[in-house]
C-alpha cells in the first residue's frame, strides 16, 4: 500500500524548473532508493516532500492525506523525519539537546516520560550517542554526527524517513554500519526514501528504486533489476 505519493511534481527555483512532473510511489514498509548525478534533483525532491520548498503544481499525498497547502511542521507531524544532506546538527548544543529538539513537535503532547523513553530508544541503537550524551555535537565525528542527525529524525516517531546522502564524506567501514542501521529501522516499522550518490550501495540495500537525472525520472523499478541494467551500470555503477 502507498504511504507516499507524488504524481506529477514540478518544483522551481525562481526561473529555473528543478523538477519535472515526477511521480513516485513509496509503500509501507519500503527501502526506496533515489539515485542521480550531481544536480538532478535529488535535495529538491526531498525538500518538496517535507514542505521547505513548494511544489508548483502536482500532488503529495501521504498517509491518506494531501501534504500541499502545509508547513514543513505539519509534515513532521504528520509523520515525516528528513534527516538532511550534511547532517546539519546543532553543534553548539549536546547531543542529548539535539534528541530532545527532534521531538519538539510532541513533547506537550505525549509528554517528558515517553520522549525520555524514546532518547533510551535511540541510545539503545547508538551507544556512541550515549555515551556522548553531554558532548557539544560540532566537536563529534562526521560518522557521530551523521548518527545524531539520525537520532534526532527518530524522536519525531516519524513512519517515513527521508534521507539525503548520509554516507556523504564517511569512511567505508562506517558507511556499512550506517546502511545496517539504516536497514534496521525498516524492521523497526519505518519506511525510508533514501538519496544516495552510492548507487550501488543505496540499490543493494533497497527493495526499490528511482533514477533521476536533470529533474525527471528517468528509471524505476525493482532495486535489482536496476543494479543489472546497462544504463545504471554505465552512468552510476562505473560498468
Ligand atoms: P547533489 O547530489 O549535487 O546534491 P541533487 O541531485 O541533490 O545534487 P539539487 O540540489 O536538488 O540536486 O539541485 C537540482 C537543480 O536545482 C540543480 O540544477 C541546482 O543547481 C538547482 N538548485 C538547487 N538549489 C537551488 C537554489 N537555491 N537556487 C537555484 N537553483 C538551485
Amino acid at each position: 500500500m502507498a504511504l507516499l505519493t507524488l504524481n506529477n511534481v514540478n518544483t522551481f527555483y525562481g526561473q529555473i524548473q528543478a523538477l519535472k512532473d515526477v511521480t513516485l510511489e513509496v509503500n509501507a514498509g519500503e527501502i526506496v532508493a533515489l539515485v542521480g548525478a550531481n544536480g538532478a534533483g535529488k535535495t529538491t525532491l526531498l525538500n518538496t516532500i517535507s514542505g521547505l520548498l513548494p511544489a508548483k503544481s502536482g500532488t503529495i499525498q501521504f498517509d491518506n492525506q494531501s501534504l500541499n497547502q502545509k508547513s514543513a511542521a505539519q509534515i513532521v507531524k504528520a509523520g515525516i523525519s528528513h534527516v538532511p544532506e550534511h547532517r546539519q546538527v546543532f553543534g553548539d548544543m549536546t547531543v542529548h539537546d539535539n534528541l530532545l529538539l527532534g521531538a519538539y513537535q510532541r513533547y506537550r503532547k505525549v509528554g517528558m516520560k515517553k520522549v525520555e523513553a524514546d532518547i533510551d530508544w535511540v541510545y539503545n541503537i547508538f551507544p556512541r550517542l550515549k555515551e556522548r550524551r553531554e558532548q557539544f555535537s560540532r566537536t563529534m565525528s562526521g560518522g557521530e554526527q551523521q548518527m545524531l542527525a539520525i537520532g534526532r529524525g527518530m524522536m519525531a516517531r516519524p513512519k517515513l524517513m527521508l534521507f539525503d546522502e548520509p554516507s556523504l564524506g564517511l569512511a567505508p567501514l562506517i558507511v556499512k554500519d550506517l546502511f545496517e542501521v539504516i536497514s534496521n529501522l525498516r524492521s523497526e516499522g519505518m519506511t525510508i526514501l533514501l538519496v544516495e550518490q552510492n548507487a550501488r550501495a543505496a540499490l543493494r540495500l533497497a527493495d526499490r528504486g528511482y533514477v533521476l537525472e536533470t529533474g525527471s525520472v528517468e528509471l524505476e523499478g525493482e532495486a535489482e533489476a536496476l543494479l543489472s541494467d546497462d544504463r545504471v551500470q554505465k552512468a552510476y555503477l562505473g560498468g
